[in-house]
């Protein structure tokens, strides 16, 4: 785990056994234990399984890649995570993603615990029948460990349905007769995928500013004065303007963010940039996102990197440096791209007001408070990036039932289930002085103290 997941797991646990309300009936010394106890618990994975997979490469080749499958926990229901491949992926990132998912499903009432895996390759460097094999392999040495009732894997960085497919296809030729439809999550609709998970992390991301700035109910108590007091000198005050957004990162999460915001007709957005793995394109009037989205889908997911490419698109735009964005004055940064992007090197290079972490982890501990103590809002990873962990468990539910839900009733299920949430820690949030990452946190403990507790597991 990471020190500002452990740091945070830790403190958020002393603040919910300081309140005296949080389990009345655990009296002094056992309430000493209890808290002993979660603190090794929350801060352990039950099980770090590591293999080497043996490939044989085209050109003849036999290479031993690295390979992790971490299990958190399962307090809440069977360990659920994606498989990350990325070249460099390690145990310590592994066992703080799985961490996160335990941290996340928790926080959205999601009945499974936390996991993850990761495969030590750039898949860019491998073909499709390489890449077939690892992830047939990957299911073979971990085929003990994973299965519907036991640990549900899905796609994460570096991976997609196609991979899904691939291994769910593999589980059910080691499984023979037995239910594989809720294996994996985040497959194919043909194979027993769910409609709407592709986009579902980005809708749930771009869900969270939309609903912390306008949908949420305006009738409750002190929620907009409140807001207003947060974001004084920010974002709200600018009325008559448009907000500025700049998002990191335009795969599956990025570029659905920034679609769902270029569509939005309740807040008066304006793109003013958005960055891939090679470059940042500004616009300060705005992007169209619809025409780079075209561009990117017939560029190998890329976005244009010349003046030329961008003509012949017709797109309207200025080429800076990757990085480049992470320092633009905007309202509102959204970090969708890989973890760890704002750091102790950049991290007073950042003027946004907002940051939303649309992928899991992407500012370090030393970032995250120096940003806090400076009034920058983080709205983090477990609250907003969790779309596609709840569709994945829409899809789970789905494949045990054989029964397949519409698009739209899809994205109703996702928009209630953040809701729910939204509104325990929005309101906390803006009326006390704890960053929202520290409330959400305590939140999820909380519940999963709760079940430990009265299932006779804490002391
Ligand atoms: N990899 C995604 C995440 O970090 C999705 C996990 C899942 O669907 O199980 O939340």
């Amino acid at each position: 785990m990471t020190k500002n997941t452990e740091e945070i797991v830790q403190s958020s646990l002393q603040v919910l056994f300081n309140d005296n309300d949080f389990l009345p009936e655990l009296q002094s010394e056992i309430r000493e234990k209890a808290l002993r106890s979660l603190r090794s618990i929350l801060s352990t994975p039950n099980q770090v399984h590591k293999s080497f997979l043996r490939v044989s490469l085209e050109n003849g080749e036999i290479v031993r890649i690295p390979a992790f499958r971490v299990q958190h926990n399962n307090i809440l229901g069977a360990y659920k995570g994606g498989i990350r491949f990325h070249e460099t992926v390690n145990e310590e990132e592994v066992v703080n993603l799985a961490t996160l998912m335990t941290l996340k499903n928790a926080l959205h009432d999601v009945p499974f615990g936390g996991a993850k895996g990761g495969v030590v390759i750039n898949p860019r460097d491998y073909s499709v029948r390489e890449l077939h094999l690892i992830c047939k392999r990957y299911v073979q040495y971990f085929s003990s460990i994973i299965g519907p009732d036991k640990d549900i894997p899905a796609p994460d960085m570096g991976t997609s349905e196609r991979e899904m497919d691939w291994m769910m296809g593999e589980y059910k030729s080691i499984h023979p007769g037995e239910s594989y439809l809720d294996s994996f999550t985040g497959k194919s609709v043909i194979n027993g995928g769910s409609l709407g998970r592709k986009m579902a992390t980005g809708k749930g991301v771009y869900f969270s500013l939309r609903y912390l700035l306008h949908d949420f109910p305006k009738e409750h108590k002190n929620y907009l004065n409140n807001l207003k007091n947060k974001f004084a000198d920010t974002i709200l005050e600018q009325e008559g303007k448009p907000l500025k957004l700049a998002i990191q990162g335009f795969g599956n999460v990025g570029s659905v963010v920034a679609l769902e915001a270029f569509n939005c007709t309740h807040l008066d957005n304006q793109i003013v940039a958005v960055s891939d793995r090679n470059v940042t394109l500004y616009n300060p009037s705005g992007l169209n996102i619809p025409k780079l989205i075209e561009y990117a889908s017939k560029h190998g997911g890329d976005l244009p990197i010349s003046n030329e490419h961008l003509q012949q698109a017709s797109i309207s735009a200025q080429i800076k440096k990757r990085d480049w964005l992470l320092q633009i004055d905007a309202d509102i940064l959204f970090l969708a791209a890989l973890e760890d992007q704002v750091h102790k090197d950049n991290m007073d290079q950042i003027k946004a007001k907002v940051i939303i972490e649309g992928a899991n982890a992407p500012i370090t501990g030393i970032a995250d408070s120096y940003l806090s103590d400076r009034g920058t809002v983080i709205i983090p990873d477990i609250l907003v990036n969790a779309g596609g962990v709840i569709v994945s468990y829409f899809e789970w539910l789905q494949g045990r039932e054989t029964q397949f839900y519409t698009e739209k009733e899809v994205y109703k299920r996702l928009f209630n289930k953040m809701k729910t949430t939204f509104d325990v820690v929005y309101p906390q949030f803006v009326s006390d002085n704890l960053p929202l990452r520290e409330n959400c946190y305590i939140e999820a403990i909380m519940k999963l103290s709760t079940v430990l507790y009265k299932q006779g597991k804490l002391y």
